[in-house]
């Protein structure tokens, strides 16, 4: 633990008109207000908003900060208020510890919705005054280092929160050093056996390459100095974390991943920067794809750097970062190396483009889940950079389509798009924008948002939008699609149908309108068979009658019928009680976008929007039903099917399974296609609650040792 004198002289080492006085207030006010509780860990309580302190220290932040990081659980944890804080330490330290004491008042809850309500008051709390989350992440940090000493159950919620909300958040100030080790304990936590097989990976693969970090290291030094550019060249292992994240992102195994590697080339100035890059260039072949220039276009985190990958020295794919030292420090430290020891000047987080755009979405969002979704959405992944017709440049994450970009220039913009030129061509609203693109948007004021676009969308503010306009026309979408149903309906029994012949019966069904009864069937508050009955009185009841039991019949048997009618599958879009399966060809999850095919007898058949199954139907489309997986579908059990190639050794297939219901994941079905001496082929069933959990489970099998291949099965 830091101790005063300790604490003080660090501050006026970068500081040095730091105040002193109420740096010293602060630590014994803290110290005395904790008095003799204890952390979990066995330590004085105090010991940890010294430390939180220490923290902010390291970011160079000035007195307020440090002061309000000493200060910041004695609300919540001591008598102390917040009126006696601002009498002693005034009122900027004051505000800051109210607004973090507000946070740590629901963040002792754990359901999702406490989540969500708890990152609305940070946004809030932080668009007040930005140090509000530099504290919190020091906070966050500090919590995650010793997080051994918690409790299990609360262990993993922790891990979790700190991975879906906080590592992005210090993502999006460009604090990377915090992110990577806050990303780094999360995942250690919530993914054990991933973790420990990573590293295990890279201890192996370190022993056999004899350790070629250094010599690579040597190597681009060489080519530096030979090209006439002054150079500081390090390099390192890339982190278990990200390289997790690449094995997930990129659908392979690490066998697959061949630049485990990054190093780094820092230079005096921007030029040099290309200077060097054009050495590394004509000296190693490019990889693809992999270069970089966020000189030319930050990030808009404020990151500058340029990023290449090639074969580098020792005939191995790096990835390479060049950057002058001046980047280097705004790139690690973020904002807060902008103002860094800046006394007595307030940063207001209004001012930020990203906290702005978060609180529009929370005005947008319909209740705390939808927000937390929408917003998670936003602070995510890589960006892309797209330019207006005007020359603006508008950041979009990786994967953004002329929707995203079309929303993030206005609401507006958004809602009335129809189409869209790229770089004067004209393309599909979904098609994915690349880096440095020209977008034109074309409007029409006819135009409404597309239930369509939420499929393509990756913007939380395009997503939110959507669904707000989805939200208002549902009755809209009930009315067609009870139209189509009593079409096919009347259809299939070869008998006539028009809206004359529905005028007659509104009364039946206390509708104003042929769109009331649309709807109501729609809705599934009356079926299409209702409607039929009420137009054709004469309609002999036996017919219909039999019409329906040979339909049952044909199509499941009764048993199933009536598994399907007590447990609905959780399906938006289809009228409740339609027969309906899944297709044993794709074995759709939640989370895969999914399409509806009506079959002849035997209802509607759930596939996969990309199972190869559905080109035969392509001509055909009346046959095919707009749907959804309804809000609580991941709640049941579904059935995933993969294949993997197991190497046949002892053991290897019940470490198979362990590895599997460690993941919660329970094999249904375990099927061996092939066997040879050295592998065996299986397909194998597993329930899990939707695509991400299958996910999961495929890419802890990808970093286990005795499996060689492992894909999802869905053709
Ligand atoms: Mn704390």
């Amino acid at each position: 633990m830091l101790r005063q004198y300790e604490l003080v002289d660090l501050v006026k080492s970068y500081d040095t008109d730091a105040d002193e006085d109420a740096l010293n207030r602060a630590y014994v006010y803290a110290m005395k207000k904790h008095g003799a509780q204890l952390r979990t860990s066995g330590d004085p309580y105090y010991s940890h908003p010294i430390e939180v302190a220490g923290i902010l220290t390291k970011f160079k932040l000035d007195s307020t900060s440090i002061i309000a990081g000493l200060l910041h659980d004695t609300v919540e944890d001591t008598d102390a208020t917040v009126e006696e804080i601002k009498e002693l330490f005034g009122s900027q330290v004051a505000q800051i510890v109210d607004g973090l004491t507000k946070l740590a008042m629901i963040e002792l809850k754990s359901k999702d919705t406490k989540q969500a309500e708890n990152f609305r008051k940070l946004l809030l709390a932080m668009s007040e005054d930005i140090r509000v989350l530099l504290i919190k992440l020091a906070d966050r940090l500090h919590n995650m280092r010793t997080l051994h000493f918690c409790a299990d159950e609360k262990r993993a919620r922790i891990a979790k929160e700190t991975l879906d909300i906080y590592a992005p958040l210090a993502e999006r100030i460009g604090m990377q050093e915090i992110k990577s080790e806050l990303e780094e304990i999360a995942f250690r936590e919530l993914h054990k056996e991933a973790y420990e097989s990573i590293t295990a990976r890279l201890n192996f693969l370190r022993e056999q390459g004899s350790n070629i970090v250094p010599a690579i290291i040597k190597q681009l030094e060489k080519d530096m100095e030979e090209g006439g550019v002054r150079a500081t060249v390090s390099g390192r292992e890339k982190s278990p974390y990200s390289i997790w994240r690449k094995m997930q992102k990129k659908n392979a195994s690490f066998e697959q991943l061949s630049d485990i590697m990054a190093f780094r080339i820092i230079v005096d100035d921007v030029g040099s920067c290309y200077q060097a890059l054009g050495i590394v260039h004509s000296k190693y072949h490019m990889v693809p794809r992999r270069f970089k220039d966020y000189i030319s276009t930050p990030k808009p985190n404020g990151y500058k750097s340029l990023h290449t990958g090639v074969i580098g020295p020792e005939n191995t794919r790096i990835e390479i970062q060049i950057r002058t030292q001046e980047m280097h420090e705004v790139n690690e430290k973020g904002v807060a190396a902008h103002w860094a020891y800046k006394q007595g000047e307030k940063v207001v987080g209004k001012n930020f483009r990203w906290i702005q755009e978060l609180l529009e979405i929370l005005e947008e969002a319909s209740n705390p889940e939808e927000f937390l979704e929408n917003t998670k959405l936003e602070m995510y992944n890589d960006q892309v950079f797209c330019f207006t017709p005007k020359g603006d440049l508008i950041g979009l994450p990786v994967n953004s389509t002329p929707v995203d970009f079309a929303y993030a220039v206005h609401s507006k913009v958004g809602n009335t798009c129809v189409g869209v030129k790229i770089n004067g061509e004209i393309k599909p609203l979904r098609t994915i924008l690349q880096n440095g693109d020209q977008i034109e948007i074309l409007t029409s004021k006819a135009q409404h948002p597309s239930p369509e676009w939420d499929r393509f969308v990756v913007t939380g503010k395009a997503k939110a939008a959507i669904r707000r306009y989805v939200r208002s026309s549902k009755r809209e979408q009930f009315v067609t699609l009870g139209e189509q149903m009593l079409e096919r309906t009347f259809k299939g029994e070869n008998l006539e149908f028009n809206e004359k012949g529905l005028v007659g019966i509104l009364p039946n069904f206390e509708a104003t309108s042929v769109e009331d009864i649309y709807a109501k069937v729609g809705e599934g508050l009356v079926t299409a068979w209702d409607v039929l009955r009420a137009v054709y009185p004469s309609y002999k009841q036996s017919k219909i009658g039999k019409v329906v039991k040979t339909f049952a019949a044909k199509s499941f048997g009764k048993t199933t019928k009536r598994k399907s009618k007590s447990e609905p599958l959780q399906i938006k879009g289809l009228i409740p009680g339609m027969a309906v399966h899944f297709a044993g060809c794709c074995h759709p999850l939640p989370g895969d976008r999914i399409v509806g095919i009506v079959t002849t007898g035997k209802g509607v058949a759930v596939h996969s929007i990309d199972c190869k199954a559905l080109e035969k139907y392509s001509l055909e489309p009346e046959r095919w039903l707009d749907i959804s997986w309804g809000d609580d579908a991941n709640d049941r059990v579904h059935v995933g099917r993969i294949k993997l190639i197991l190497s046949n050794e002892p053991g290897s297939l019940g470490d198979l399974s362990n590895l599997i219901a460690r993941h919660e994941g329970n094999i249904a079905n375990l099927n061996i296609t092939n066997r040879t001496l050295s592998y065996f082929e299986l397909i194998i069933d597993i329930e899990v609650r939707d695509l991400k959990h299958l996910t999961d489970i495929i890419t802890s099998l990808k970093s286990s040792k005795v499996v060689s291949y492992v894909a999802r099965a869905n053709q």
